[in-house]
């Protein structure tokens, strides 16, 4: 797992070695909000104070050297929808999003990709041949709706290729936590066309412990990404409620943070 932590204007965040463009794995930390949002919470629309969230916001987006309006960001419905953005797509802080899209992806430079997750599953992609990027929010239903062959098709149609394709993934809720219901396993199976050894784990009372990003490494591998070019990110965020939003841990009184990556 080559990740590292790295602080700029203390602001801790991870980056893998396998990604070259710029790109960060957020954490909670860093940020001005209080209470339930302390501190890096990055959402303007779970109530926290909207001056905090413009501040936690710049200080990421200038991680690139940019202002809190300049990045595109999703705008996150737990569905398959992709988006090519362009220039025109730079969210003004603090405003609604005008298109639902678990996952943005560009060609243009000094365009930074933000997603968000507290739980999920964060995904960072790039073509660094073709100069193409994609941020990715892969919840468990997203991912078994393969927002990822959606995702890696849409950065084909901007001249990828899936052999060059660099991917990483942030942390996220881990095996060892991630208790599921019936439909978390079935809808993997099905995603993955049956290749599901090594990834259920009875848990009790009928439920079953999935390992979700190990899933999403398999499908990334089926879409022709060289499994050498994948870094999964162990960091369980359940396990890890003071570096990183927990949806379940928070029991959803939480923020959420942030992964990033710009051309
Ligand atoms: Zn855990």
């Amino acid at each position: 797992m080559p990740y590292s932590i790295r602080l700029e204007q203390n602001l801790p965040y991870l980056v893998s070695s396998l990604l070259p463009a710029r790109h960060a794995f957020l954490t909670r930390n860093g940020g001005v909000s209080q209470g339930i949002f302390s501190s890096l919470n990055l959402s303007a629309f779970l109530g926290d104070r909207p001056e905090c969230v413009r501040e936690n916001c710049r200080r990421v987006c200038s991680l690139f050297g940019l202002g809190e309006n300049d990045a595109a960001v999703t705008c996150q419905v737990h569905g398959k929808s992709v988006r090519i953005v362009t220039e025109a797509d730079r969210h003004e802080c603090l405003t609604p999003v005008s298109y639902e899209a678990d996952a943005i992806v560009t060609n243009v430079e000094k365009l930074p990709l933000l997603c968000f997750s507290a739980d999920c599953m964060p995904l960072l992609m790039q073509d660094p041949v073709a100069g193409v990027a994609a941020a990715v929010h892969c919840g468990w239903r997203s991912s078994v709706s393969d927002i990822i062959g959606a995702t890696v098709e849409a950065m084909v149609s901007l001249g990828a290729e899936p052999e060059r394709i660099c991917a990483a993934t942030g942390p996220s809720i881990g095996f060892c936590c991630f208790e599921c219901g019936e439909e978390v396993p079935s809808g993997v199976s099905a995603y993955l066309s049956g290749e599901t050894d090594g990834l259920f784990r009875p848990a009790e009372e009928g439920k079953t412990y999935v390992d979700l990003a190990e899933a999403n490494r398999r499908r990334l591998i089926q879409l022709g990404i060289l499994p050498e070019k994948i870094d999964v990110c162990r960091e369980c965020t359940f396990c890890h409620p003071e570096s990183y939003w927990s949806h379940r841990y928070t029991r959803g009184k939480r923020g959420v943070q942030g992964a990033a990556i710009c051309l």
